[in-house]
């Protein structure tokens, strides 16, 4: 037997093929072959069965031999199969496919059917050669594999939390229902690759406190976001774990290799977490009203200070100096010298009496969270000023480590100025806009407001300790806010361009310069 333009050509069993094999040893090939292998006649008549299609059908040769190929037929094979199959190989095209087959005992069977016109040495058909193997196992194992899919594609789907599959470029290759619905949500296209980065800022916060091993596995790390549109902010926390895909080809098949997935599952915590917040804001409302009174009284004992001093150091030059000229025991030096003693002594115990800062340990910040604590603290004097606030928040900002509470301060002042300023009488524009951007390295937060503005000659003095535009106003709050951006690696500058109004742009590093 031998392949001629895909044809099937017999030879004579004492013939040697073309490819020098005697036609007996390729007889005895095909007896032997481990497929079942019939030949039949143009009208699908059996004339020969190889041992393998006995193994198959239960049909020895000699009941099969002078049978027509259909007492394999189970019927339950649709006609039109049969129709196409020798419509196929009667125009002298070879034909593949499944058919349900019956055995000689009746049990059925699924085949993988190949049927190949057979010509003669003038190219017409006279003979039809037929190969099939039993894959009924085969493809129960691929419905089990499909339906298995099926199954955890629909758990999934199901699951009520976020699962995205990703590759190692943050791609997703597989998600499920609730992250279409965050997608939807966040009005983003891929929310996944900005959750790692969140994630991996993380780890990386924690394998450097030495909490955690740098690796690719992670579990229940809490990410927030803030949506578009001022919403309230959500939690997850989330959880990723490595997940390696075989690599199918035939040139991995002794060499191995793959690729590497994470499955990364986001489950929302928001719930819980609004409720923490309350009680968190509850306590940070008492603590910031603490510190005020706190900073409040710092700052008027500095400021009293900062104001005794300098007539006191003034008394003891003039003192110095009489004193010189008249003698030390002059009664007005002495008087005098009594005097400045007491001054002296009244500015020391100032000092005494000024509250110490406490010493804020280094933490995880997140800039979000501070101004919309910022924002919260001050809604009551936003509602009595009639301001108007825009919030403007990038979904996810890297943390930044740093003191929490010193950086919520900064921002509290910020829109405490901004309030302030907006709150002359007969000033009507009252707009309060608050936009935060990660940047290459750093975060940038942008505070502007409607009010009248700083003059341009004032944008430096006005970060000076105790000097202030207000009256009865000490002046130290935007002093003491460039100092809080200072210590964490950060600026705060004024926009010099801006026409009507202020506007401040902080600027702090996610990782602080040592
Ligand atoms: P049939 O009447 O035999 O055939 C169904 C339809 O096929 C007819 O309506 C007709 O359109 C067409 N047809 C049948 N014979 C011819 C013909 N000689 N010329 C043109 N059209 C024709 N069937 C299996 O079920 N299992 C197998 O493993 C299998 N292996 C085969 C191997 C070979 C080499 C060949 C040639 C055929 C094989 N067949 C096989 C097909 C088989 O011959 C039957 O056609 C099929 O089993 C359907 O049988 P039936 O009795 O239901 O209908």
């Amino acid at each position: 037997m031998n392949k001629r333009d895909g044809k099937t050509v017999v030879a004579d069993a004492t013939e040697v093929t073309s490819a020098g094999i005697p036609a007996a040893l390729f007889q005895h090939t095909v007896n032997q072959a481990d497929i079942a292998i019939s030949i039949t006649d143009t009208q699908g008549n059996i004339l020969y069965v190889n041992p393998a299609f006995t193994r198959v059908t239960g049909y020895g040769a000699e009941e099969a031999i002078g049978r027509n190929e259909s007492m394999l037929s189970d019927k339950i094979t649709p006609p039109a199969l049969y129709q196409s199959l020798w419509q196929k190989i009667t125009s002298g095209e070879s034909w593949s496919g499944r058919l349900i087959n019956r055995r000689r005992d009746s049990s059925r069977y699924l085949a993988e059917v190949n049927i190949s016109p057979v010509v003669n040495a003038a190219g017409e058909v006279h003979n039809y050669l037929g190969m099939h193997r039993d894959v009924t196992a085969m493809h129960r194992l691929e419905c089990q594999v499909k339906n298995q899919k099926t199954l955890l594609e629909s758990v999934i789907d199901a699951a009520p939390v976020v699962i995205a599959l990703l590759d190692v470029d943050d791609r997703v290759v597989l998600d499920n229902h609730e992250y279409k619905k965050l997608q939807a949500d966040l009005d983003m296209a891929e929310p996944a690759p900005m959750l790692m980065s969140a994630i991996r800022a993380d780890l990386e916060v924690e394998a450097v406190a030495g909490r955690r091993s740098s690796g690719y596995e992670f579990i229940d790390l809490e990410v927030r976001i803030d949506p578009p549109g001022g919403k309230p902010p959500r939690w997850f926390s989330c959880s990723g774990s490595r997940v390696r895909e075989d690599d199918g080809e035939a040139d991995a098949f002794f060499a191995g290799g793959g690729r590497d997935y994470l499955l990364l599952v986001a489950m929302e915590i928001t719930r819980l977490r609004t409720q923490q917040e309350r009680v968190r804001f509850a306590d940070l409302q008492a603590a910031m009203a603490e510190e005020d009174r706190a900073s409040a009284l710092r700052e008027s004992l500095s400021a009293a200070t900062f104001r005794l001093e300098g007539p006191v150091n003034m008394m003891a030059s003039v003192v110095g100096m009489l004193a010189r000229r008249s003698g030390e025991t002059d009664p007005m030096v002495l008087a005098l010298s009594d005097a400045i003693g007491v001054g002296q002594q009244a500015l020391t115990e100032l000092r005494a009496m000024i509250p110490a800062e406490t010493r804020e340990p280094d933490g995880s910040a997140n800039v979000n969270e501070l101004l919309r604590d910022a924002l919260d603290l001050a809604t009551g004097r936003l509602l009595a000023a009639g301001v108007r606030v825009t919030w403007k928040p990038q979904a996810m900002l890297p943390a930044l480590h740093g003191q929490p509470n010193k950086l919520r301060s900064l921002f509290k002042a910020l829109v405490d100025n901004a309030i302030e300023a907006m709150s002359g009488r007969g000033w009507r524009e009252r707009e309060l806009s608050v936009i935060t951007r990660a940047r290459l390295g750093s975060v940038e937060v942008v505070i502007e407001d409607s009010g009248p503005g700083i003059p341009s000659a004032l944008q430096l003095k006005v970060f000076e300790p105790f000097y202030s535009t207000k009256r009865r106003h000490l002046g130290t709050g935007l002093a003491a806010a460039q100092q809080v951006a200072a210590d964490h690696g950060g600026t705060i500058e004024i926009d010099p361009v801006k026409a009507a109004g202020c506007r401040l742009r902080v600027v702090l590093p996610v990782k602080r310069r040592p």
